[in-house]
Order: structure tokens, then C-alpha cells, then sequence
């Protein structure tokens, strides 16, 4: 694997390599890697013909400073799952790097309601902020095909509608990859490194409450399977930002089944001080 600190010697990699028949794959992340990103890496090195991944903590997307802080970076551990999983370059840049003319927006996305619900409710500017690194990326990998976990679902729909509105869609071709989660049904995060032993045990509980309403489909209606489900969570400590029923293609809330041929349930909830996020297909 080669490890690459500059946007130029990268863009030259990628130049010297491309011929009629290259195929470059891409997986975005933020460090801290585990057997979900790996399972990005995997799917992106059977279609193409070399895979870049970045590490990169993106500053412009947390509207939290202090989970921006505390956000882990395991980077000797990333470097040998990467070289264990056969990715070809590791981009790794700096802040300056990325943000040569500061975090200053001279471009606002038009992402339209995707933006303004659920994650974009309760992080005001995160999802800006990730267009902004995302399109500084693209435009250095310049890939064929992104590698985006469904974990990340709203994430998944918002940097699609950015590569419409680039006018790249015919350029990239975005895939969704399913969710790799523990034993217990937690998914896998970053940010279950910081989970003490107390909370580890409790987090599957989120993935409970999101089965509870797959196993409850045919007997309730979305409005009171939420209210139970999210109850559940309270219950146990949680303190629920958003669990909602949606439709899996623009994520606007339904009340009734009939509303949507693909549903699906997120959810956003405190385990003390960390927040967890997840979701799971309904049909
Ligand atoms: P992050 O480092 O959290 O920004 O994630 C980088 C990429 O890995 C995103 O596309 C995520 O959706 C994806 N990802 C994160 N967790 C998982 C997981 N448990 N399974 C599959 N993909 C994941």
C-alpha cells in the first residue's frame, strides 16, 4: 500500500494510472477503522482495478467540538487493516491539506429537505460540511465507483444528491453497502471504542428496538410501533434524538405502510454521552 500526504502526488497517481480499462474505487472515511469500513474495502477491490481509501477527521461536519475532540484516530492500527485488506493507496492529508483557504463555505449545496431532518435536525451544518470534504475528495480521487456504508444512510442519499447536482453521475457510480454489525447486533462505529463496558452492554438495545418494529410490522401501524420502540429505548437510559419510520428512498416519515413499497427505521440515540446511529431495511 502506498501512503499519500498531498492532493497533487495523489491526483498524479491517479493520473499516471488511468488508461481506457482502469477502474478506481473509493472508500471516504474518518480513521478509526473497523470491520465495517474493511467490508468497503473488500466490495470496492472485487469491481475495481485499484482502491483508494482516505483517512481524514473532517472538522466542517461536527457540530459538536468536543465529539470532534474526543473523535478516536487509531491510525498504526488503520494502516495495518488496509495493508491486511489489500488497498492499494491510503490518502492520509492534513486539515491545511484539505482546507487550503480555510473552513470558510464558498459554496452552499442545494440538497434541499434531506438536509433539514433527522441527522440534519439535530446537526445543524454537518451535512455541508461533509458535501464540502466530499467534494474536495472526489475532485482529487476523481473514481469511478464511491463506497458508502448504509450505516450512514441519510449520508448515503445526501453525497448522491451532491454528485447529481456536480453533474458526476454518469462519472461516478455510487455503492451502498450493508451494514456489518457485532455478534450482539450492535453495528459497527468508531464510536463504540468509547463506550465503557457499562454502556457496551447496553448499545445492542438500539438494534432490539429496531427489530421490535420489523417483528411487529403486520399487527401495528408506524405512529405506535415508534412510540413503543422509542419508549423501549427511554427505558433503558436512552435519551432519543429521532427514531422514525420512513420511506428508504427520500426518508420522509410515513404513518401508515401503505405509504411506501421500501421502509425503513433510523434511529439516533444518547448511550450517556455518545451518540449512536442506526437503521434497518422494514421491506
Ligand atoms: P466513517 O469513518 O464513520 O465516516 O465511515 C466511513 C464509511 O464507512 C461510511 O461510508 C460509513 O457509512 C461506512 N461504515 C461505517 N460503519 C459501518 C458499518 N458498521 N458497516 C458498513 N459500513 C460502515
Amino acid at each position: 500500500m502506498i501512503l499519500i500526504k498531498k492532493a497533487q502526488i495523489l491526483q498524479n497517481w491517479v493520473k499516471d494510472q488511468r488508461n481506457n480499462s482502469t477502474k478506481i474505487g473509493f472508500v471516504p472515511t474518518m480513521g478509526a477503522l473497523h470491520k465495517g469500513h474493511i467490508s468497503l474495502i473488500e466490495a470496492s477491490k472485487k469491481m475495481n482495478t485499484y482502491t483508494v481509501c482516505s483517512v481524514f477527521v473532517n472538522p466542517t461536519q461536527f457540530n459538536d467540538p468536543t465529539d470532534f475532540d474526543k473523535y478516536p484516530v487509531t491510525i498504526e492500527n488503520d494502516i495495518q487493516l488496509l495493508e491486511a485488506a489489500g488497498c492499494d493507496i491510503l490518502f492520509l492529508p492534513s486539515v491545511n491539506e484539505m482546507y487550503p483557504n480555510g473552513f470558510s463555505q464558498n459554496q452552499k449545496y442545494n440538497l434541499g429537505n434531506i438536509e433539514s431532518i433527522l441527522e440534519g435536525k439535530f446537526r445543524a451544518g454537518h451535512y455541508q460540511g461533509v458535501c464540502m470534504i466530499v467534494h474536495r475528495l472526489l475532485d482529487i480521487v476523481q473514481p469511478d465507483n464511491l463506497y458508502l456504508g448504509q450505516k450512514d444512510l441519510q449520508q448515503c442519499i445526501v453525497i448522491s444528491k451532491l454528485i447529481d447536482t456536480l453533474g458526476l453521475n454518469e462519472k461516478i457510480k455510487v455503492t451502498i453497502c450493508p451494514t456489518l454489525r457485532e455478534i450482539d447486533g450492535l453495528a459497527m462505529s468508531s464510536r463504540n471504542m468509547r463506550l465503557t463496558k457499562e454502556e457496551r452492554k447496553l448499545a445492542p438495545s438500539i438494534y432490539a428496538a429496531l427489530l421490535f418494529i420489523k417483528n411487529n410490522m403486520e399487527e401495528k401501524q408506524p405512529p405506535e410501533l415508534k412510540k413503543i420502540s422509542s419508549k423501549m429505548l427511554k427505558d433503558k437510559g436512552f435519551k432519543v434524538d429521532y427514531l422514525e419510520i420512513a420511506d428508504f428512498s427520500n426518508l420522509s416519515s410515513i404513518n401508515n405502510w401503505k405509504e411506501s413499497k421500501k421502509a425503513v427505521v433510523l434511529v439516533a440515540a444518547y448511550n450517556n454521552e455518545i451518540r449512536l446511529i442506526d437503521n434497518l431495511l422494514l421491506s
